[in-house]
């Protein structure tokens, strides 16, 4: 294997973000040592900490050191310091334009229980060993959070609008991703009731006539937030639109266990993506060395996977996290059938002693 060299825009963001970053760079810093690549990061200020340096939360030059980078690791952004920042200032404002700025339009959420946490899943026994280990394929830089925003006195009004073209671009990945799992895809939309539900669901019918090994189905998004609850084992893959992918994936990261296990990526047309954990700062955390890195640590394994083309390394970083799940270790959010508590710093660390080439 060819040693690389990568610069990557590390956010750290608010909140638990840099404590959670924090743990995922050491572990990438082991990786570059075991495997002799060069990691690179370039801080870049974005969501309320930029607020407070230079009243904006994504200026244009931290907006271009992403662009510049090989891919973004982000930790999280907002908190209710920045609660009264006009709607166009927000931290999350940042968020919205970087996703934007990078053309990542495809953000890909597991929903998978590891075997060591399936105690800590909410969900009936019963329920959870049926399997959970399904894929939400999320647009993102379209609909609701993307159109038109504006209030007029007592009437606030946000626009929802998709092409035809920007569901045939997500709807692919959907197809393709399926394509590479059990070939079968839950289209999940709101066609009862909205015109943009109608057009997502004609066009993914369209798509379906090219892809005749994948089995689509429809769902109502509503249906499907019970599904979830209900029966998690009948989905592989399931893509939807903006506003409706951020719900359901929060809903469907808890049946595995904690918000905190779960990574995403967000790729585009090139190989520089974004990866995130899925959860928010958790202001209610923030600053006490609690919270669980280990969502920022695979997202960071994506990113070694998808953007860098290093499987290996990704792997090895999934199997060093099996590894300190099965000594028992556990961060608060999934204490909840007792472990060694460790907190967020520790945990980092042990992941890295778990590291090992190869495995
Ligand atoms: P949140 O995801 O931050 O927290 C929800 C709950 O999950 C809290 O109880 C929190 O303590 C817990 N939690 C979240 N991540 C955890 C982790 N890694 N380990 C342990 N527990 C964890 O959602 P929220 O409270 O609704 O939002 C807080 C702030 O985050 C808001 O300002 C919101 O706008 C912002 N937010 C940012 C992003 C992002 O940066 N991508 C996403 C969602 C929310």
């Amino acid at each position: 294997m060819f040693s690389l060299n990568k610069n990557i825009a590390v956010i750290r963001g608010d909140g638990i973000g840099p404590e959670i970053v924090n743990q995922a760079l050491k572990v990438l810093d082991k990786v570059a040592e075991l495997y002799g690549h060069t990691f690179t990061y370039t801080d870049v200020d974005m969501g309320g900490c930029a607020i407070d340096k230079y009243g904006e939360p994504l200026p244009e030059a931290e907006l271009k050191k992403c662009l510049e980078s090989d891919s973004v690791l982000l930790g999280a952004v907002g908190g209710d310091k920045w609660n009264d920042v006009p709607g166009d200032k927000r931290p999350e404002k940042g968020l919205l334009k970087l996703r934007a700025g990078m053309g990542v339009y495809s953000n890909n959420r597991p929903a998978k229980i590891w075997p060591q946490l399936s105690s800590a899943s909410p969900l009936k026994k019963s329920i959870v060993d049926a399997g959970i280990d399904f894929i939400i394929v999320r647009e993102l830089i379209g609909g609701i959070y993307f159109g038109e925003h504006k209030t007029e006195g007592d009437v606030a009004t946000d626009v929802l609008k998709y092409s035809e073209a920007e569901i045939e671009r997500i709807g692919r990945i959907g197809f393709e991703t399926a394509r590479k799992r059990n070939k079968k895809l839950c289209s999940v939309e709101k066609s009862n009731v909205l015109d943009s539900s109608r057009l997502w669901k004609k066009v993914m019918h369209r798509l379906a006539e090219e892809y005749p090994d994948i089995e689509l189905s429809d769902m109502l998004v509503d249906n499907c937030a019970m599904q979830i609850v209900k029966n998690p084992a009948q989905f592989d893959v399931v893509v939807t639109e903006n506003m409706f992918g951020d719900i359901l994936s929060d809903e469907a990261s808890m049946i595995t266990g904690s918000i905190g296990m779960i990574p995403s990526s967000s790729l585009g047309s090139s190989s520089c993506g974004l990866y995130e954990p899925i959860h928010g700062s958790a202001p209610d955390i923030a600053g006490k060395d609690m919270a669980n890195p280990i969502g920022t640590i695979l997202s960071a394994a994506m990113m070694l996977r998808f953007s860098f083309d290093m499987p290996d390394e990704a792997t090895a970083i999934e199997n060093a996290v099996s590894e300190y799940l099965d000594k028992g270790y556990r961060t608060a959010d999934i204490m909840s059938e007792g472990g060694n508590l460790v907190g967020c710093s520790k945990c980092g660390e042990l992941i890295c002693e778990n590291l090992r080439k190869g495995c």
